[in-house]
């Protein structure tokens, strides 16, 4: 420990993460920040980090307000409609209304957009995908952020925000290691943005054995987005809105273009349409929902596994129709090739040829994100101009934490924005961080090496556990003194799984599974304190359980809070199984007290910003 270096970094606006989000954050925040000092902090390196890193074969929002394709009225409806009526339509509809600016410098830097050849127009997959060559996607915002920030400082991990000590609930910076050399940093900043990404690997995954680590989200996605502002008291909202994604079974691979360029459909093992089937079961549960139009995805999610529960599976997309086409068979294999090679080798591992055989699909274990089609995340402010008083305290996108921002998978409320309205929140949060500091805001912030020490003692604990353990052992891993990362990880993953909703119950849970799960979890902090690492490797390794246990907490909190089923599809309350709009049409809120920590839950009102004023005007 004596030997680890220590670093010191003093500056304006830090943004932890530099994946779409930060990236978008650092850029954005040089534009209105000309003098300021700014620093992008990335666990991997920013050239080929975060969930963008392989790249992607499609923008999935875009307006396309120029040729008015949309506006960003029409996708307020449609996440709206997605997420079962709860949203902050605010959050996204300050997204969508900036989104188009962003996709445009995108096109500008370089990135091989797809253009229709009669209209001149991006050439559209689905209502709101344009298509692009994505494998160069991140590099190419990373550019931007490189060009923009004072300093990027890759491979390494944040573990903690640091707090202000002069005034309370003001944040003060953040520490973390190096996971190749192991010093130690310290940032101490006048504001700081979080945009770690979401979290993978809460829950146990379907791919395991040889398998493991193969999973939808990006395996690197570890929850920091959310453990970071939860360890320090702020608010988080909808962090039991996770995801289950359909997907080409073991590879993960994506489905949405084919369903929507291919125009391919499911069917079960007889060939059948089954999710029409559902419907009357379907409108017992959740009522009119079952009738908007485009079918919210848990509520086809609800089809998919009812139908294999009893008994009619495998489910298959029906693929040999379209990929007689040559044209269509070429873009079904680069669809992967830009994106998902590894489902092009498992199908060629299987002997699957999609021409000639019908690939099956599945349901993949639960994902908690802000950016995909799902909305938890952290409880943040919204712009001035739209956001009711409940929704707006002084900086658009700041946390309840003072000088705190986020962006991205970070920010809860507002989904379907994608690797594009994830920069362009990234880009809202950075302007606003900007404001926060030239209105005088972030002065006098009191950081004390003390606190930065004791961090220090902390981080590196794991170190010492193992190297203090491991004499105890004379082979093998399990030891009395220590738990390794990986014997951590997957204890969690058999906890979230089995008690809060995962594939081994069939996304079911109940109150009384959520209290053995809390009580189960509570534990597992505990025997945290313990866990041990061999290396600087290892040592991330450990960090990135930690926050996936504390994010898990927090999940299996609000998942307890809501007695409801309200996403039939993503997870099932057996206890409440029906959609309760009379008591549940709200957000959830939580917030954990950084000094016992214990959560406390409530309430927090949905409005519908878009349409009410139409519908006030009318009447
Ligand atoms: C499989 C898959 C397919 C997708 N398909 C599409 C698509 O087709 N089109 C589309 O538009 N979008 C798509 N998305 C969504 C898009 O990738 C995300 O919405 C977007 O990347 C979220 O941005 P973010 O900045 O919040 O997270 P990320 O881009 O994941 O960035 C988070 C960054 O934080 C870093 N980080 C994490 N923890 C720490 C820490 N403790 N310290 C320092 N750094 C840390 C990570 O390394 C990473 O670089 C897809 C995502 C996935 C996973």
């Amino acid at each position: 420990m004596a030997k680890v270096k220590t670093h010191y970094e003093d500056c304006d606006v830090l943004v932890v993460g530099g994946g779409m989000a930060g990236t978008g954050a650092t850029f954005e925040a040089r534009h209105w920040g000309r003098d300021l000092k700014i620093i992008c902090v990335e666990k991997a390196n920013i050239d080929r980090s975060g969930a963008v890193a392989q790249g992607l074969y499609a923008i999935n929002c875009y307006m396309g307000m120029q040729w008015d394709e949309n506006q960003p009225e029409d996708h307020v409806r449609y996440a709206r409609n997605d997420l079962m009526g709860l949203v902050r339509e605010d959050l996204g509809y300050d997204m969508a209304r900036h989104v188009d600016s962003a996709v445009h410098m995108f096109d500008e830097w370089g990135l091989p957009m797809m253009k229709d050849e009669k209209t001149g127009r991006y050439l559209r997959e689905g209502k709101w995908q344009i298509m692009i060559h994505g494998e160069s996607y991140k590099p190419i915002v990373a550019e931007a952020a490189k060009k923009s920030a004072d300093k990027i400082y890759n491979r390494i991990m944040v573990t903690h925000l640091l707090m202000d000590e002069e005034k309370e609930n003001r944040v003060g910076g953040a520490v973390g290691f190096n996971m190749r050399t192991g010093d130690y940093h310290v940032f101490r900043a006048k504001t700081v943005i979080v945009a770690a990404g979401g979290a993978s690997h809460i829950f146990k995954p379907r791919a395991v054995g040889e398998g493991m680590g193969r999973t939808w989200y990006a395996p690197w996605s570890n929850g920091s987005a959310y453990a970071l502002p939860i360890a320090v008291g702020a608010k988080m909202t909808q962090m039991e809105n996770r995801i289950v994604l359909c997907r080409f079974k073991d590879g993960y691979g994506p489905v949405g273009a084919y369903f929507l360029h291919l125009k391919t459909y499911t069917q079960n093992a007889n060939g059948e349409n089954y999710e029409k089937k559902w419907y009357d079961q379907t409108k017992e549960l959740v009522g009119e929902y079952i009738d908007h139009h485009p079918t919210p995805t848990c509520l086809r999610n609800h089809a998919f596994i009812q139908e294999t529960i009893a008994g009619r599976g495998p489910i298959q997309m029906v693929t040999t129709e379209a990929f007689q086409d040559p044209h269509l068979e070429t873009v079904g294999w680069e669809n992967f090739l830009g994106m998902t090679v590894g489902q092009a080798v498992v199908w060629a591992s299987q002997n699957i040829d999609p021409k000639y055989t019908n690939p099956e699909l599945t349901t993949s274990e639960p994902y908690v994100m802000g950016s995909h089609a799902t909305c938890s995340g952290a409880w943040v402010s919204g712009p001035e101009d739209l956001s009711p008083p409940e929704y707006f305290w002084g900086y658009n996108r700041m946390l309840t934490v003072d000088g705190l921002f986020g962006a991205g998978d970070t920010v809860g409320g507002s989904a379907h924005k994608f690797s594009s309205g994830s920069f362009t929140e990234g880009r809202l949060a950075a302007k606003a961080a900007v404001k926060y500091i030239q209105d005088q805001k972030a002065e006098n912030i009191k950081v004390t090496d003390k606190q930065c020490e004791d961090f220090k003692e902390v981080i590196y604990k794991p170190l010492e556990n193992y190297t203090v353990g491991q004499n105890e052992i004379t082979g093998g891993t399990v030891s009395p003194s220590y738990i390794l990362p990986i014997q951590g990880l997957q204890r969690l993953q058999r906890i979230m799984d089995e008690y809060v909703g995962g594939i081994a119950t069939n996304y079911m849970t109940n109150g009384n599974m959520l209290k053995r799960g809390l009580e189960l979890l509570e534990w597992l902090q505990e025997d945290l304190e313990n866990v041990g690492a061999e290396d600087y490797h290892q040592l991330m390794r450990a960090w990135e359980l930690k926050h996936r246990a504390l994010t898990s907490q927090c999940v299996t909190e609000h998942t307890m809070f809501r007695e409801e089923t309200r996403w039939p599809g993503y997870y099932y309350r057996g206890d409440h199984m029906k959609l309760d709009d009379e008591n549940w049409h709200c957000l959830t809120l939580s917030r954990r007290d950084p000094k016992t920590g214990k959560f406390t839950m409530e309430k927090a009102p949905v409005y519908h910003i878009v349409d009410e004023k139409e519908k006030k005007e009318a009447s």
